[in-house]
């Protein structure tokens, strides 16, 4: 016999919320039954939702993706319970022996990740093929030129990467992301000085989608356009954005809003180690971050952001209390980053599709989770802050 459940609520399908139920069979979707549209009267009722997949996450709730294996583990069960249910330990700028080393760590660690945690679809390096002048938080020392760095030191990286960020105009850039492009690898032009044409050359070349939109980057500037202004005119381009407030007024996210396609936008993390365990410091890639009342800057006086605390849940809170819809909102936590992966198993209220599953209050805060058709216990410790 095979297990099934039903799970009851305001279903947030593709493009609207109806009042339905889901029947799960092992970890599928197998069927969707709807009554009828959502109303205001139908408060109380759960919104079932996509689970999240967060595509850029450095660590969480004390973890940080570029430690041990316990820490991987520890991070991705911390995810889970904030509604992420799939997703990519992101390294940053680092020596190479540091990369290779968190490669290969992460490729022994995916076939025997904790089940109760959420899961990692392969892994993301934002950098250190970026630029000096957009270099944000990024350590100088470890940033690395495509022309000066040998195919040796790069070809132990390749298997198992799924997104790495690229600065289109630094030597070798170009011809990089034509190499990793062809191997498969999703490229994300971002830690950019390009202009427009550079940047416009970036995804020419291969350049699938654009890390954290306005943040170390060319922006929006009318005579001078930018990384930013090629994202935004490219249909096609996807582009990451952190809905904290902090990294992207909310008044530009309307503009990201009404000029990107609703299928291309996601949203990401970027959260650090420290995400999930309120204020403090924390060094990573050798610099020392600050974290105060949620915002995270180089504590070296400069202002400079770096990283989030953000969860995907209150992103797609944040998003929506601007305006946007809530299945846009939800698409933008989780269809769309997975098409952005190419993956379609995943990520739609439909049949057959693997049920990961976040089920969200009123409020828009996580209830409760389903992994491949199996609800997450809330209440197992998680490590420190989980
Ligand atoms: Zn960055």
């Amino acid at each position: 016999m095979t297990p099934r459940a039903e799970i009851r609520g305001r279903l947030v399908l593709d493009a609207e919320v109806f009042v339905g139920r889901l029947t799960i069979e092992d970890d599928r979707i197998a069927a969707v039954d709807v009554d009828r549209q959502a109303t205001d009267g139908d408060e109380g009722m759960p919104f079932v939702a996509p689970g999240f997949v967060d595509v850029h996450c450095h660590g969480w709730g004390g973890h940080s993706a570029m430690g041990a294996t316990d820490d991987l583990d520890g991070m991705a069960r911390a995810l889970l319970r904030r509604g992420v249910t799939s997703f990519l330990p992101t390294a940053w700028s680092s020596p190479f022996a540091e990369l290779h080393a968190f490669a290969d760590r992460v490729r022994a660690w995916i076939p025997r990740a904790a089940d109760d945690g959420a899961q990692p679809l392969g892994f993301n390096l934002e950098g250190p093929f970026i630029s000096h002048a957009k270099k944000g938080a990024h350590n100088p020392a470890f940033i690395a030129s495509p022309a000066d760095t040998p195919w040796s030191q790069i070809e132990p990286l390749v298997d198992g990467l799924t997104l790495i960020t690229i600065a289109p105009e630094i030597p070798g850039g170009l011809d990089l992301i034509r190499r990793l492009r062809g191997l498969g690898v999703r490229i994300s032009i971002g830690h950019s000085a390009a202009d427009l044409a550079g940047a416009t050359a970036g995804y020419d070349a291969g350049g699938t989608t654009t890390t954290h939109l306005f943040n170390g980057m060319t922006g929006l500037d009318h005579r001078a356009p930018g990384v930013a202004v090629a994202a935004l005119i490219r249909d096609e381009a996807y582009v990451e954005l952190i809905a904290d407030g902090h990294h992207v007024h909310p008044s530009v996210w309307t503009i990201i809003e009404r000029t990107k396609p609703a299928d291309r936008l996601m949203l990401i993390s970027d959260a650090l180690s420290m995400a999930g365990m309120g204020d403090g410091r924390v060094t990573i890639g050798g610099q020392e971050i600050e974290i105060r009342d949620g915002r995270c800057t180089l504590a070296d006086g400069s202002g400079t952001l770096a990283g989030s605390v953000i969860a995907l849940d209150v992103a797609v809170r944040n998003v929506v209390a601007n305006g946007s819809s809530l299945p846009a909102a939800v698409a933008a936590a989780s269809r769309n980053p997975l098409a952005m992966l190419g993956l379609i198993d995943r990520g739609r209220l439909a049949v057959g599709q693997r049920a990961d599953l976040v089920e969200l209050a009123e409020d828009l805060s996580v209830r409760r989770v389903v992994r491949a058709g199996r609800t997450v216990d809330m209440d197992r410790p998680v490590g420190a802050g989980g």
